[in-house]
């Protein structure tokens, strides 16, 4: 029997290695996935790249409304290594929209409403045939409410900071500290959660997931046997 094509939408705070999750569940059950973050992290260096804001974030958000028009983000896969990179304009900036620079401004933009409208729209277009898992802030709560299934990943915001450390250092970044980037993502957390456009919240109907204590083989195995336990629920089997 054919199984049926769900929407999978994985929200939660920065740095709990929603991303990670999200792609390996993606690619074993054959959905395409979608990187919200990298989009409001584009718009962001368009705007640092465009003097639209500066490195705190200022936005001049009238210049932006206007130029809105003017962004478009794509995903294309690299040949090399089967990667999804973000281009930005038709350039690739999968590296530059994870720097530090990109990092400290984007929440502030994130909380735009002109900006949420233009990439929800986008975003609810990519999931239209379904079939997509989907990371990000709002995703099970604005972008796709009717999502068959919902997972809210959490983990402390040290173990995060440490993660996220542990990554750009691997990366070659040898110019942040640890305390730069817990202070980043406590920052991050604090606006993301009380902004007035569509603050990050669990939806009622998520599956909280807090991997603190957890190695990637188990959420890896915590996500899939979720996604088993739902598409059997869709397709009538349980
Ligand atoms: O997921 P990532 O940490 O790359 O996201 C970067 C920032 O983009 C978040 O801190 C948040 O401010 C914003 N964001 C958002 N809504 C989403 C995805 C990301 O507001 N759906």
């Amino acid at each position: 029997m054919e199984q049926k094509r769900i929407i999978i939408a994985i929200d939660g705070f920065s740095s709990t290695g929603k991303s990670t999750m999200a792609k390996t569940l993606a690619r074993r059950i054959g959905y395409a996935y979608i990187d919200t973050g990298a989009m409001y992290r584009a718009v962001t260096l368009y705007c640092l790249d465009n003097g639209l804001a500066d490195h705190d974030g200022n936005v001049n958000e009238e210049q932006l409304a206007s130029q809105l028009g003017n962004i478009s983000i794509d995903f294309r896969v690299n040949p090399a290594d089967g990667r999804s990179e973000t281009y930005l304009n038709g350039r690739c900036v999968e590296r530059e929209i994870r720097d530090m620079r990109v990092s400290s401004a984007v929440s502030n933009v994130a909380k735009i409403a002109a900006v949420r409208r233009a990439l929800v729209a986008r975003q609810q277009e990519m999931g239209r045939g379904k079939g997509i898992v989907m990371d990000g802030r709002d995703i099970g709560t604005v972008v796709f409410p009717d999502a068959e299934m919902k997972v809210y990943v959490t983990a402390s915001a040290e173990t995060r900071a440490r993660r996220r450390y542990d990554e750009l250092v691997a990366k070659g970044n040898t110019a942040v500290t640890y305390d730069e980037v817990l202070h980043n993502v406590v920052e991050r957390d604090r606006i993301d959660t009380t902004r007035a456009e569509s603050p990050l919240r669990k939806a009622d109907d998520a599956y909280t997931l807090d991997n603190s204590h957890m190695s990637i083989e188990q959420q890896d195995q915590w996500l899939l046997d979720l996604y088993h336990k739902i598409t059997k629920q869709c397709n009538g089997q349980d």
